[in-house]
């Protein structure tokens, strides 16, 4: 399939920039707009580099007026906008229905208006609930058993796009990646708020015992993956991506104070996150037959994104030192 104008919702977001930045050298010819609502987790210096070679609207996925500008003579919509913070859906989960469930049939409803020919929704392996006490790597074949409100959302939402390829003929597909990491991430997920928290000798804090496992993907992989499912994607068909990794909370913490040789004693064992998923873990060969392979391990990418975060200070203090960030620290952590 072949493409020019390309709508990449939440582009301002931490997947969606890296899926810009990405896209931008894997396809120069594209015209990319980006639509997002720059909502606490949005940031525009995470697409700086590439102002000048992007469109940029700042609009509202639930909003008719602002989908329908962004997706005229639009050829694909990839949806990135959510609210994706599952600590946050348990504080309220008003505005993860409202954007994740209403803005995702918002955008549908705009894309077969303007007849848009392929819409691509980025969804996640949290709608296959918990894993926990099986060896079992979740298949697109799975039941849906979405745990958190987050996870909720996301299954509801694809429950509408998958309804829009029946009812109406739109041409979908779907990708259910794993827990991301990397560059732009906004510090409140358990990556770069260890990384940060770190570089600052703060505690790294651990939901119940710290075993709770992910599949930690780099988001250089997750974006080459929804690419390569845009392009290639059989259509009405969702795509796992994973790393075929299995890393604790513990790993994830004793790797990044290895790293940065910071002391074992930072790790803080926390209250569990309530209704907390244990296992993760999606078997990604549908993916992987397109011709998707990870392209990082778990290490490498770790290694990589530190440095990241040690060469970009003045992006995470500036981020960290925002009302958003705070107070979510003091009313989620300081009550653990
Ligand atoms: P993020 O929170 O970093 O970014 C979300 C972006 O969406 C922000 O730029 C925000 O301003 C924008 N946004 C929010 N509401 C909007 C609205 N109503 N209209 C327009 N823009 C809006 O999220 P992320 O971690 O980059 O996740 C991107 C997508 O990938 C989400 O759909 C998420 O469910 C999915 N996903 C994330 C992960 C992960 O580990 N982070 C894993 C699998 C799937």
């Amino acid at each position: 399939m072949h493409f020019k104008r390309v709508v990449v919702t939440g582009g301002a977001g931490f997947i969606g920039a890296n899926f810009v930045h990405y896209a931008l050298s894997a396809h120069p010819d594209w015209q990319i707009v980006v639509l997002d609502k720059l909502t606490y987790a949005g940031n525009l210096e995470n697409l700086e580099p590439v102002m000048d070679r992007i469109e940029f609207i700042q609009g509202d996925i639930a909003n008719p007026a602002d989908a329908h500008k962004a997706l005229r003579g639009a050829d694909a919509v990839l949806n990135f906008a959510a609210e994706s913070h599952v600590d946050r859906s348990l504080l309220d989960a008003s505005a993860f229905v409202r954007t994740n469930v209403e803005g995702t049939l918002v955008l549908l409803e705009a894309a077969r208006r303007e007849g848009v020919k392929r819409f691509l929704q980025v969804s996640t392996d949290e709608v296959y609930g918990d894993l926990h006490g099986s060896d079992h790597h979740s298949l697109e074949t799975d039941p849906f058993r979405p745990r958190s409100p987050y996870a909720a959302s996301k299954a509801g939402a694809e429950h509408l796009v998958f309804a829009y390829g029946f009812s109406h003929g739109l041409d979908v597909v779907v990708t259910r990646g794993s827990n991301t990491y990397g560059p732009y991430q906004y510090p409140e997920k358990i990556i770069p708020l260890f990384i940060t928290n770190a570089l600052a000798d703060q505690p790294l804090p651990l939901y119940g015992d710290g075993s709770a496992v992910r599949d930690y993907m780099h988001a250089y992989d997750h974006a080459a993956g929804i690419d390569l499912v845009l392009h290639q994607g059989v259509s009405g068909e969702a795509y796992n991506l994973g790393a075929r990794e299995q890393v604790s909370g513990v790993q994830v913490a004793d790797a990044i104070l290895e790293i940065l040789d910071k002391p074992p004693t930072l790790k803080r064992f926390v209250a569990d996150r309530p209704g907390h998923d244990y296992r993760y873990s999606v078997n990604p060969a549908r993916a992987e037959a397109l011709g998707w392979t990870r392209k990082y391990s778990f290490l490498e990418g770790l290694r990589e994104t530190v440095q990241w975060y040690m060469q970009n200070r003045a992006w995470w203090q500036r981020v960290r030192a925002k009302r958003e960030h705070q107070s979510l620290m003091q009313t989620w952590y300081e009550q653990r």
